[in-house]
């Protein structure tokens, strides 16, 4: 059986002593977790976090990856960068980005392919606005934001993660219920069928105030894989009881 992932996506939180601590405890209470589970630092993190949990089963994730290969991109980080750093995943495409950094869609697909490139795995997000949600614009928008990437990645699209995350559920404490996150994940894993022969192996996370109450329900649908979290996984006994949940 798939087994579930859990991501943490520390956003721009954080500090050296912080992150010690967090993943100290993290780590001392994980035992024999039945998921994957992953943690995206901030970048200037990433060597901190690779020692922390060398030899853990708990891996590296990047927040984000630049489009470009190499050269005068001043800010930027390449894939091949984040790869010296023993990073497995990075997310693309989270809401924030599409939102305050004008990341189209196409860009967002073409960070999954630089991604895919390096041997990195991305964790593509899509996810509707409520203003698209009360329109009934909910399927249009995911699979928009699905179809780019498929279109760029061809059969390399099994090898995505694709997380449901609703711009209007994140940060917010306002879940989408379990019904409703499973309709859209229905969607997306008919869409990602229709692109891919491995489509049933794609994991389709949801995020959006996964918490330690509503983890369990969430994550027993038939087509939610797993979660990204941010606010939760900040904190470690949150981030531990969704990962118990997680089997
Ligand atoms: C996120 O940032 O990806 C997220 C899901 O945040 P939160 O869990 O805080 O809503």
């Amino acid at each position: 059986m798939k087994k579930k992932l859990i991501a943490g996506n520390w956003k721009m939180n954080g500090s050296l002593a912080a992150n010690d601590k967090l993943l100290k405890d993290i780590l001392v209470g994980v035992g024999q977790a039945a998921c994957q589970m992953a943690v995206g630092v901030p970048a200037v993190y990433l060597s901190q976090c690779q020692a922390l949990l060398a030899g853990t089963a708990i891996d590296l994730a990047a927040q984000d990856i630049s489009a470009h290969e190499v050269g005068a991109y001043t800010g930027e980080i390449s894939g091949a960068m984040l790869k010296e750093f023993g990073v497995r995943y990075v997310i693309v495409g989270h809401s924030e980005r599409r939102q305050y950094h004008g990341e189209t869609d196409e860009v967002v697909a073409l960070k999954a392919q630089r991604a895919l490139g390096c041997g990195i795995t991305p964790i593509v997000c899509v996810g509707e606005t409520l203003a698209e949600r009360e329109a009934g614009k909910t399927d249009e928008v995911v699979k928009r934001q699905l179809a780019a990437v498929i279109h760029t990645n061809g059969h390399c699209i099994s090898e995505v993660v694709v997380a449901y995350e609703p711009v209007w559920a994140i940060g917010t404490g306002k879940t989408a219920t379990p019904e409703m996150a499973q309709q859209v994940h229905a969607v997306l894993r008919a869409q990602l069928k229709a692109a891919s022969d491995h489509a049933d192996r794609i994991k389709l996370l949801y995020g959006g105030s996964m918490n330690a109450a509503n983890a369990a329900s969430l994550l027993a649908q038939p087509d939610i894989d797993g979660g990204l979290i941010g606010g939760a996984a900040l904190k470690a006994q949150d981030f531990l009881t969704i990962i118990a949940a997680a089997h």
